[in-house]
């Protein structure tokens, strides 16, 4: 097999990849260890971030949100709820951060505004009444199953439609001096070897282990974070605590549950999915502090994913970076290998823009992005 692009790695990362480079003609092959979506992509809490939650800690990635956010509601819309999302200060401690939280909205452009307890409580009969103050910011829901397969029907609706090969685990790369010549992939049946001209390192959580496997060294922090998801529907909007991120501060709307999040643990196990009970009632303690009735709820499930953070030097999780990083290898002798690593769901669009904006940087090829503006 033979092909311009290769991406490694199906979650939204690569997914966007594939869409971006498929619409300025690249022919593109990305290959997945397992299913589309069945790395972090398939285990996260489904919040399309306004960037509010980011405000007053990490402007960056706050900004990359909002502007993202509304890219993704109007290219998308049938993998979005627009459930709007609120900001609750219920104790003395959420009041004193209101007036910085709402300042800092206004600073990155988030379109914040300030709400009537009252009118608030009508129409979220659940939330806790002793509420303060209460902000409105434009969060929602994706559902990252469907935003995936858009991007799949759109990448492969192209004049070069792109090729998706599950289950083929990245096994090895066969180099020639400073150049990455192909890459053997492994299936049920054996090893397959895929020519190419650039590959892209998409792998989420497991860039490292790709990075290694190619003689290049990434430095990424994992953090483990457990969700719980409601049987009953607790909110119509996201809710969000108006405190600084912490654990246990998002409830998110889905189409009949709610999805309780999120712890967040540096882990040195990367592929874990356990929940501990330390977690389960630590976010069900704060949870009922934003809606009381979470400590009698029925849990239907629980589950828990592990995030990528950039770089490693942040003593606690919560500290480090929530955007993301596009590292290329050819300082290390690999003129045509990329890593993108980090981020967030809902900037991947601009992370898959920026990656594949280096390959056609380096492959010579003149062709503007347009995911931002072809409806899905
Ligand atoms: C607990 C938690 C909650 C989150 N909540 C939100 C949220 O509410 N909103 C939001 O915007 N973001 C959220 N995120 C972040 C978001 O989920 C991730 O940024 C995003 O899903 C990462 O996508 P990705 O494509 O980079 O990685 P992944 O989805 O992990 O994809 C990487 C893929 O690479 C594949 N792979 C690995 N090794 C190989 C190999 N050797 N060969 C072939 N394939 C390989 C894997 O199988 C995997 O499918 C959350 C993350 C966590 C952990």
């Amino acid at each position: 097999m033979k092909t311009q692009l290769l991406v490694i790695g199906a979650g939204a990362t690569g997914m966007g990849i594939a869409r971006d480079a498929a619409l300025r003609g690249i022919k593109t092959i990305v290959v997945d260890k397992g299913a589309i979506g069945s790395g972090t992509s398939g285990y996260f809490h489904g919040l399309l971030h306004s960037g509010a939650r980011y405000v007053t800690n990490d402007a960056d990635a706050a900004r990359e949100c909002i502007e993202e956010n509304i890219i993704l509601k109007r290219i998308a819309p049938s993998a979005i709820h627009e459930t709007g999302g609120l900001f609750l200060a219920i104790t003395e401690e959420d009041c004193n951060f209101a007036p910085l939280f709402y300042l800092a909205c206004k600073a990155v452009g988030i379109p914040a505004e300030e709400l009537s307890p009252d009118m608030v409580l009508a129409k979220e009969p659940l939330v806790n009444p002793t509420l303060k103050r209460v902000f409105s910011v434009p969060d929602g829901y994706i559902n990252g199953k469907k935003m995936l397969e858009l991007n799949k029907l759109s990448a492969e609706k192209t004049q070069t439609p792109a090729t998706f090969l599950e289950h083929h685990e990245v096994v090895k790369f066969l180099k020639k001096d400073s150049r990455i010549e192909a890459v053997v992939v492994k299936d049920e049946s054996g090893e397959k070897t895929i020519e190419c001209d650039m590959v892209i390192n998409a792998s989420g959580i497991w860039a490292s282990q790709i990075g290694a496997l190619a003689g290049a060294d990434i430095q990424m922090t994992a953090d483990k974070g457990a969700m719980l998801v409601t049987e009953e529907k607790l909110s119509t909007a996201v809710l969000n605590r108006c405190r600084p991120p912490s654990d246990g501060d998002i409830l998110v709307p889905t189409a009949n549950h709610s999805i309780m999040g999120t712890t967040s643990v540096k882990t040195d196990d990367i592929n874990t999915h356990v929940v501990e009970q330390w977690e389960i009632d630590r976010l069900i303690k704060e949870g009922s502090v934003m809606v009381p009735s979470m400590a009698t709820t029925v849990i239907s499930t629980t589950y828990s994913g592990v995030r990528t953070l950039v770089g490693s030097t942040a003593s606690t999780a919560r500290g480090v970076s929530r955007s993301f990083k596009l590292i290329d290898h050819k300082e290390e002798g690999m003129d045509n290998l990329i890593s993108m690593i980090g981020g967030k769901f809902t900037i991947y669009r601009k992370m898959a823009e920026v990656a594949v904006d280096a390959v056609c940087e380096k492959l010579k090829i003149e062709s503007p992005c347009a995911t931002a503006n072809k409806v899905m």
